[in-house]
């Protein structure tokens, strides 16, 4: 009688080894794969936030077609700039737009440009490294209002080296502030930083940088508030032309306000993002007859 109890408990103890194995097997799949696939989604949503979603859906994942992933891009290789537009259809303005952004500011009309209206209140914020920039979302009712209309700010991120250039001059980093009217047109503000003389913290950085998430593609809500009127430059002269996102899918009809004065970053707050993102700007664009307008005057 005892033989075909042996055998029974042998039975189950394979059994029991299989499914520990099966439950082991399974959670492996790929934790790296999902955690990409997040950072692309959350990236996508944010910085293409693309013309036609209602401010409404900010924040949550971009409502894609199913099975359908935002083709993986980069800033350097065979997923850099120069094949965007090969990486996915959606991407083919990259390479065939004739209103692309960034580009070299030169030789703007000099005109009275009504000044931006900015109305950017104290309030909340998260931050997310996207694994193509450190993105910060803020809690809504922040915005501005240019040529009578009105735009409501999403998020900021930066760039290093600036993207835009001013006569053919890159700054250490540029902060590109996303808004969005109520029809889904986009308008972003180029703040362009430099390195401090005097090597003062800048403020609002210093915020942003202390609130860095841990892991990319997680969000890190802080638990303080930020007045973004902090990171505008005192001088509100700006320059204008209309161009269009600078990360895939490259999407036109973006009206760019870019700041002339930049504002001061510390050594120690530029060498932070460049520990990040040592190089994260997409190459010049052609102007292709653009117009450029610029406020007189100046510093
Ligand atoms: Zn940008």
């Amino acid at each position: 009688m005892r033989t075909p109890l042996l055998i029974a408990a042998a039975c189950l103890l394979t059994l029991a080894a299989r499914a520990q194995e099966s439950t082991k097997e399974a959670p492996k799949e790929p934790v790296e794969v999902l955690r990409q696939r997040l950072a692309e989604r959350l990236s996508t949503a944010a910085e293409g936030a693309t013309a036609k979603t209602p401010a409404k859906t900010r924040g949550k994942a971009e409502a894609r077609p199913e099975g359908r992933q935002a083709a993986h891009w980069g800033y350097t290789g065979d997923v850099g700039p120069d094949r965007w537009a090969e990486l996915s259809p959606e991407n083919k303005l990259c390479a065939v737009g004739t209103r692309q952004s960034p580009i070299d500011i030169r030789d703007g009309l000099p005109v009275d440009l009504e000044p931006i209206a900015f109305d950017y209140r104290t309030g909340g914020f998260s931050v997310l490294d996207n694994g193509h920039t450190v993105q910060v979302n803020v809690a809504p009712g922040s915005g501005l209002t240019v040529m009578g209309r009105r735009y409501e700010l999403l998020q900021f991120h930066f760039h290093r080296p600036s993207e835009e250039r001013i006569n053919g001059k890159q700054f250490e980093m540029v902060a590109h502030l996303v808004h969005r009217d109520a029809q889904g047109r986009l308008a972003v503000v180029a703040v362009l930083l430099d390195r401090a003389r005097d090597d003062k913290p800048q403020p609002l950085i210093q915020t942003v940088w202390a609130n860095l998430p841990l892991e990319k593609g997680e969000p890190l809500a802080a638990q303080v508030q930020i007045d973004l009127n902090q990171l505008l430059p005192s001088d509100r002269g700006y320059f204008t032309y209309m161009g269009s996102l600078t990360t895939p899918p490259c999407t036109e009809g973006v009206l760019w306000m870019v700041m002339r004065q930049p504002v001061a970053l510390s050594a120690q707050q530029l060498g932070i993002f460049a520990r990040l993102y040592p190089m994260n700007a997409r190459p010049l664009q052609a102007g292709s007859g653009r117009i450029i307008k610029e406020s007189l005057g100046g510093p």
